[in-house]
């Protein structure tokens, strides 16, 4: 089912929880809403789901408005962050549950509930563990029968709101595989909340990015992180190190250093701030033009496959992170307290005032 969203609006008392939001969820989507805390991503949830009421705009299900439709008419499926499950009944009845309680003319009968229960129990793999309590399981595997249970009277919407949210990052990792290859599975339109951005640059077919109850971006996940609108999308996406400088016809100049700036040729002499990530950061040991910016090694920390690097720069003692492949370490041999000088690869410069 498509899901449009008009100008959407909603106050608690004098406070704008969503400010005129818009969106547009083709069939079969699965959409991320990414924000930080108190962005609106769950008011704006319950109100695709009906338990919350906008106070202006229109939610259309399938170009219909179904702004003051009622719950239990949307067919829409939820899992929540503490899903509770029915404690006092085992996977398999929790699943059934939904199909149940249905009005004797529309409830299936036993052994047509049996069969999607065993079907639902073997798509979310957990079809040998029927018999189980929810206390015998592990908070992964009960969410994944709260889906169960959600998908059981066939939702044309799927809402999830911070579904792995309680889980530990190991689970949280492997759901979210899980989830994508679910959701390739059954193409049931979906919109899950998260403040996690990798989750929801690895899950999703589109993100929403919200702020303040607003959204500042919609878009692929290779479109937000590459090509983000405004300094907010993208400090928010990821690590950022921030450069304040002077943006002049394509170059801006941070220091005694210039850059060029790929996407503000034309702009007129103004204040930048120029964002890059740290593993774009090109980290030299010499420098023979005003291309970098001229650091030192403050402090050094193996993860893994990378090494990151606190810098601090020259001129003003303000910090740089750097991240480098092991190679690229090895290659340069850095120890604490050497000179460097760093490189802008893949600056994205932002426009804005700042004294
Ligand atoms: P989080 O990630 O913390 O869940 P969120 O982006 O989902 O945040 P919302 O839960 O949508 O944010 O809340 C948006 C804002 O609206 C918050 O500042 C919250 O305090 C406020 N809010 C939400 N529900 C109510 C309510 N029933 N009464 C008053 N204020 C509310």
């Amino acid at each position: 089912m498509s899901i449009v969203i008009r100008d959407i609006d909603k106050q608690f008392g004098s406070f704008t929880a969503l400010n005129h939001v818009d969106l547009e969820i083709p069939t079969g989507e699965l959409v991320a809403l990414l924000g930080p805390s108190g962005s609106g991503k769950t008011t704006l949830l319950r109100i695709i789901a009906g338990l919350e009421t906008p106070d202006g705009g229109t939610v259309f299900f399938e170009g219909e408005d179904a702004t003051a439709q009622r719950v239990q008419d949307r067919k829409v499926g939820f899992v929540f962050q503490h899903y509770a499950l029915f404690r006092h009944m085992t996977v398999f009845e929790n699943v059934a549950f939904g199909l149940r309680v249905r009005p004797a003319r529309s409830r299936p009968s036993r052994e047509a509930i049996n069969a999607k229960v065993n079907e639902l129990l073997k798509l979310v793999q957990m079809d040998r563990l029927g018999n189980r309590y929810p206390a015998q399981l592990s908070g992964g595997q009960r969410q994944r029968i709260a889906l169960a249970r959600a998908l059981a009277v066939e939702p044309k919407v799927m809402l999830l709101d911070e579904p792995f949210g309680a889980l530990d990052a190991k689970v949280r990792k492997e759901l979210r595989h899980w989830i994508r290859h679910l959701h390739d599975e059954i193409h049931v339109t979906s919109i899950f909340v998260t403040h996690d951005q990798e989750e929801a640059l690895e899950v999703a077919d589109r993100i929403v990015v919200m702020n303040e109850g607003r959204i500042e971006q919609i878009g692929t996940p290779e479109a937000v992180y590459d090509h983000p609108v405004n300094s907010f999308v993208y400090q928010f996406l990821g690590n950022v190190n921030l450069f304040r400088g002077r943006l002049d016809r394509g170059k801006v100049r941070i220091g005694a250093s210039e850059f060029v700036a790929p996407e503000h040729r034309d702009a007129a002499a103004q204040s930048a701030i120029a964002y890059v990530r740290p593993h774009e950061l090109a980290i030299e040991r010499h420098s023979e033009d005003n291309q970098s910016i001229k650091a030192r090694v403050a402090h050094i920390r193996a993860i893994g496959p990378v090494v990151r690097l606190e810098l601090k720069r020259a001129d003003d003692n303000s910090l740089i992170e750097a991240e480098l492949t092991k190679e690229r370490f090895t290659e340069l041999r850095l120890a604490e307290g050497d000179e460097v000088f760093v490189g802008l690869k893949n600056l994205k410069v932002f426009v804005e005032n700042y004294v």
